[in-house]
């Protein structure tokens, strides 16, 4: 190939390189470049945040701040509230590299402490970009977990306990059939409050894993009630409990059927074991309307030992028991209410209690009615 010719071809092949690169740097334009974020679309992209926000200047001044970040202290005013994220801004600004902390904010009047955890963020321009979550919610989840755990141990120990001993004894007692028949019959007790305890437990954590609204949908009180009343009627009998219905018909509840026919029945079965023989136990069904919010109440009713004050007001939780001799003889765990007020609570709803000693006690749970046009039925 001539000199003239090779170079001819050079040109050629370098223009035709040049634009393949040309088409392939314009395909990748082809989503149009968006423009500069505006300073208000950057307060209304923080405004919605859940988490407090700011945007920082390169004096220290705010450029736009969410209200979640005045009410937890992250800012005051037009500047940065707390000192040690000061800093952090600063030391992000001067090294344009992000970085965490924690910081507990101490509660003040009419305000409540966190303990948030801060990020900050270089935007370049010198600004900087701080968003804190208070951990303080999910600090208190892993205590109570924790709490529960210990609890539930302590609760699962001692039948453990007692089955250990009295295997001892009957091994003591093997020569004397009477004493093994009567220790046989106290492990088999022991060991019967050991499933109670296991099931409950089990039930607890199921409620607290699955979403109650996810399986909710409308259901017929009256069926619930019907069945919470069937389930039982053995053990109203046994104690000749009489058990009966009052209050509004027809009235429909936006709920998971299952956790609601649990909810009645640890309802109604307390009501009947903390009852003399022959009380009696009434179940009522209300719509009422709170604050415009259609509701319906499921009152369970007994003329029952009932609850001081103080005792009344911790019945709601884990383990409590009032009178822990009557509730070990009925093989009580602690844990029926409890039940209850996660299922309430699962469903936007309340479990509350009025009592009086020697008068009684009256359980409501209040759960979200049905509303209008809402279709199918349990
Ligand atoms: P338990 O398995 O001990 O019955 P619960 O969580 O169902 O556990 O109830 C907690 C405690 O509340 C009971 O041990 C009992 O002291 C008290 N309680 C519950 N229901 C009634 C009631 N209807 N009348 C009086 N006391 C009650």
């Amino acid at each position: 190939m001539s000199p003239l010719a090779a170079a001819a071809l050079g040109v050629v092949l370098g223009l035709l390189a040049g634009a393949a690169v040309m088409v392939a740097l314009l395909r990748r334009s082809a989503v149009p470049v968006a423009p500069a974020v505006e300073p208000h679309e950057l307060d209304a992209v923080i405004g919605v945040l859940r988490s407090a926000a700011a945007i920082v200047g390169r004096h220290d001044e705010l450029l736009a701040a969410n209200p979640a970040a005045e009410r937890t202290g992250l800012v005051r005013g037009t500047r940065i509230g707390l000192p040690a994220v000061l800093d952090a801004v600063r030391a992000c600004r001067r090294d344009d590299q992000d970085g965490v902390l924690n910081v507990d904010v101490p509660g003040r009047l009419g305000r409540p402490g966190a303990q948030l955890a801060i990020r900050t963020v270089a935007l370049g321009d010198e600004r900087v970009f701080v968003v804190a979550d208070d951990r303080g919610q999910a600090l208190r989840a892993a205590e109570s977990a924790r709490d529960f755990m210990m609890n539930a141990t302590h609760e699962l120990k001692t039948p453990i306990g007692a089955i250990s001993l009295l295997a001892e004894a009957v091994e003591g007692a093997a020569d004397d059939p009477d004493a093994v028949a009567h220790f046989a019959g106290k492990i088999s007790s022991e060991a019967g409050r050991l499933a109670a305890l296991v099931r409950q437990i089990l039930a607890l954590s199921i409620i607290q894993g699955r979403p109650a609204l996810a399986s909710a949908l409308p259901t017929d009180v009256d069926a619930r009630v019907r069945d919470a009343i069937e389930r039982c009627q053995t053990l109203a009998d046994g104690r000749e409990v009489s058990l009966t219905v009052s209050g509004q018909s027809g009235l429909t509840v936006f709920a998971d059927p299952e956790q609601l026919g649990t909810a009645i029945v640890n309802l109604i079965q307390n009501a009947i074991q903390y009852s003399e023989v022959k009380a009696r136990v009434v179940v009522t069904t209300k719509a009422v309307t709170d604050e415009g919010v259609d509701w319906v109440d499921i009152a369970v009713s007994d003329n029952g030992i009932g609850l001081s004050p103080d005792d009344a007001a911790r019945v709601f939780e884990r383990f409590f028991r009032a009178d822990y001799a009557r509730s070990r003889a009925t093989g009580g765990t602690g844990l029926g209410l409890s039940i209850v007020q996660e299922i309430a609570e699962g469903h936007g709803g309340t479990i509350s209690v009025w009592s009086k000693p020697g008068a009684g006690s009256t359980f409501t749970l209040r759960l979200p009615a049905t509303k209008p046009g809402e279709e199918g039925q349990a």
